[in-house]
């Protein structure tokens, strides 16, 4: 089984990829929440290069990733779940839980640590919000957190089709909870109870350093509220509030050559340990 997974991943990933993203696409045209502030055109074309750039390096430097690991690790015995007697349903449902608290626990880190900030900021810096903002992430963070992934993966054992449904999961909730769709405000409230949505992410999006370091969730929602960094909703409200960083706001800041080289310019302003950006209540 382990064999056909293996095989069948790569025309899995990009078909429900592709999918999900014609749907969003349709859907924020239909129902946007936001009026759009930088033409389409600019932002499509750069995110979705740098998606392609991304793939490659990803694949050109690593010679695995995290399926085909997981097989590696159930052939060889590595990893809790290889090595004790539990039903495969209990493995499959645990290890797709630790794993999207591993990658909460990541996206906490990449704000907090200030070098780290400085690669992921590039998330961040987008100046409008939707389905292809869920796509923009730096090559170096990439190849960071499929490290990261692979170590989680090594010590855990999960079966191959928990990863397999992990990351397309994953991959699809990103695309939803990015995307610039007007779910009506009840429904909101009941799909944030199981998945993030895109009300509860925008806030990550905002401007201000409290809503930027808040709501680190992708997929399920519950480890933001257990663990203190929920925010509901954004205190100028979803229409009013600013997207993106106080630091790169030009229009020049959103093609694919200023993104790779947005780690190395500027300070490292806006990260969850930097206490320039909040205000002493005691002032
Ligand atoms: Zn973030
Ligand atoms: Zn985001």
């Amino acid at each position: 089984m382990s064999e056909t997974i293996l095989a069948a991943e790569p025309t899995i990933r990009l078909a429900a990829f592709l999918s999900v993203l014609v749907t969003m696409a349709l859907w924020e045209v239909a129902a946007p929440r936001r009026r759009r502030d930088i033409p389409r055109v600019i932002r499509w074309t750069n995110n979705v290069a740098l998606v392609v750039l991304d793939t490659v390096i990803l694949r050109l430097t690593f010679p695995i990733v995290a399926v085909g690991l997981a097989v590696l690790a159930e052939e060889r015995g590595w990893g809790l779940f290889n090595n004790i007697e539990a039903p495969f349903w209990v493995a499959i449902v645990v290890s797709m839980l630790l794993l999207d608290l591993a990658i909460y626990l990541q996206h906490v880190m990449f704000h907090a640590v200030p070098a780290l900030w400085r690669l992921h900021r590039m998330h961040h810096a987008d100046l409008d919000f939707d389905a292809t903002t869920g796509l923009r992430f730096h090559p170096v963070e990439i190849l960071i957190s499929m490290g990261i992934k692979l170590a989680v993966v090594a010590a855990l054992g999960p079966p191959a089709v928990a990863v397999l449904l992990f990351e397309v999961i994953l991959n699809a909730t990103a695309l939803f909870n990015h995307a610039n769709i007007d779910l009506p405000r009840p429904v909101d409230q009941v799909v944030r109870l199981f998945v993030v949505t895109p009300d509860m992410h925008r806030v990550h999006h905002s401007t201000e350093p409290r809503e930027t370091n808040s709501n680190f969730g992708f997929n399920i929602p519950w480890w933001d509220r257990l663990l203190g960094t929920y925010v509901a909703q954004p205190a100028k409200g979803h229409k009013a509030m600013e997207i993106g960083l106080g630091q790169f706001r030009t229009r020049r800041d959103l093609w694919l050559d200023r993104m790779l080289v947005q780690p190395l310019s500027g300070p490292a302003r806006g990260g969850a340990l930097d206490t320039s950006t909040t205000k002493d209540p005691l002032e």
